[in-house]
């Protein structure tokens, strides 16, 4: 029984939405004592190394903690761009931010042509996202984004003036915005898992329930002491992203592990749900904070995600202020109940940039900044064709330069500080409106 004021639906789950269509499966796969490749992580980018490596005839095997893809790769929006959020609040040169934007487009023709290739049912859809201005500033400076996206990252992207704002969503909650045409929607979980089928198709080895304790030794000779047994490899792979631990000390003191929180509501049916989403795009806004919402899939429900908090609260703690927050676009969702609440953890970096490389002898392909659906299987994807040197150019994302957070070690004291002040920054932009 919930009380009848609760936002919670007498059948709510703390899990994500997802997992109704595709739960992360323990597997009993018998663990190799050898591999020519040991990839950690199990998500998209450690799936996407294997199946390129397999594809290139490569022994590849990839080892999860928990069951694959149990980490951000089932948990996240869905929402799949070429590059909306690259370089975005960095300063770079132009020429380095244009050839990451060039990149980050080639990462969405990658994207869209694995699914293709893979026959990978995930209900991708080229639906454009909108990204919705929360102040007039904000709203000048996305004419200048339009035309940076448009000239480097092939983006299709216009304007949305606030008095046509209603033709994209159904609220007046922004100062107007922009719409990303190159971009779409997924059922994550469901892309998951049909990288993975590809991955084993192709003849890697995917182990879930396997956790790395240590690595030594270095290229040709790696010993990898799992909770299962030990593993000879010649090559080795870190794609552990938001949830990369003391197993790795370097990547650690360069990634920040930031939680972020998903709702769903119940079924509200595709009458409302296009009310609200009138041309059934994604959603995200231009705020430091912000909060990025959608369809389902089926169109009968909203997906609401933001960071709740930036102390670690569990999914039920954070839902009634998701809701809270969804009710302030959406006024109208205001008695509309919550089925599903989850969290998980991307990976910030100084610099705001995903990085490749190799370091320790180890390559790696992390730091999502929260859009990794489509940047971390491409980087994954270079990752492999780096080992199978297949590749005759350096991606943009592979750079010497990945710089370690002062006075860092992995536990990030100073997240409530930051996140309070770029809430308030943004509550100052509108309020200057
Ligand atoms: C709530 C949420 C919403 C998001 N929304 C979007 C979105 O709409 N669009 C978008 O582009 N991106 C989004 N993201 C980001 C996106 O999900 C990630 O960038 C992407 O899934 C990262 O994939 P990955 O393979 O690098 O890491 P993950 O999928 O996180 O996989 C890392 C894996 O490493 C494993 N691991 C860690 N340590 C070890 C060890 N010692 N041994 C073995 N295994 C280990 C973990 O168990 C985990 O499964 C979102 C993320 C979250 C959490």
């Amino acid at each position: 029984m919930t009380a009848p004021d609760s936002v919670f639906a007498s059948d709510f789950k703390e899990e994500p939405y997802w997992w109704e269509a595709a739960r992360p499966e323990p597997d009993d796969t018998p663990l190799p004592e050898h591999a020519d490749v040991v990839v950690v992580g199990g998500g998209y980018a450690g799936l996407s190394t294997g199946l390129e490596l397999a594809r290139g005839g490569v022994d590849a095997l990839v080892l999860d903690a928990e069951p694959a893809g149990w980490g951000a790769s089932s948990r996240n929006g869905g929402m799949v761009s070429g590059g909306v959020n690259v370089g975005k609040g960095v300063a770079l040169e132009p020429a380095e931010r244009n050839a990451m934007l060039e990149e980050a487009a080639a990462s969405f023709d990658h994207f869209e042509s694995v699914v293709e290739r893979e026959g990978i049912e995930c209900h991708f859809q080229r639906t454009g996202r909108f990204v919705g201005a929360h102040s007039r500033t904000a709203y000048r400076a996305l004419a200048e984004r339009v035309r940076i996206l448009n000239e480097s990252a092939r983006s299709e992207a216009h304007l949305v003036p606030p008095e046509r704002q209603r033709e994209e969503i159904g609220s007046d909650y922004y100062r107007g915005g922009m719409v990303v045409g190159r971009s779409g929607g997924v059922h994550p979980a469901l892309y998951h898992r049909g990288l993975l089928a590809a991955a084993r198709r192709h003849g890697a080895t995917v182990c879930g329930g396997t956790r790395v304790e240590g690595i030594s030794g270095g290229p040709g000779t790696f010993e990898v002491k799992t909770s299962r047994g030990m593993v000879r490899a010649r090559e080795v792979v870190i794609a552990t992203n938001g949830y990369t631990g003391p197993l790795t000390p370097w990547q650690r003191r360069r990634l920040v592990p930031v939680g972020s929180y998903i709702i769903a509501t119940e079924v509200i049916g595709e009458e409302r749900v296009r009310a609200l989403f009138p041309t059934l795009r994604m959603v995200a806004e231009t705020k430091r904070v912000l909060c990025y919402y959608r369809p389902s899939p089926d169109r009968t429900r909203v997906l609401f995600g933001g960071r709740a908090s930036f102390a670690p609260v569990d999914a039920v703690t954070a839902a009634p202020v998701l809701h809270r927050f969804m009710c302030q676009i959406f006024p109208e969702l205001r008695g509309v109940k919550i089925t599903h609440s989850w969290t998980g953890n991307v990976a910030f970096t100084l610099d705001h940039l995903p990085h490749m490389g190799v370091q320790d002898g180890m390559h790696y392909a992390v730091g999502c900044n929260g859009s990794g659906v489509v940047m971390m299987s491409y980087l994954g994807h270079q990752v492999a064709l780096r080992i199978l040197g297949r590749t005759n150019r350096r991606c943009a994302f592979d750079r010497a330069e990945f710089r370690a957070i002062p006075l860092y070690d992995g536990r990030p004291w100073f997240l409530p500080m930051v996140g309070a002040s770029y809430r308030l920054r943004d509550k100052i932009d509108r309020a200057m409106d």
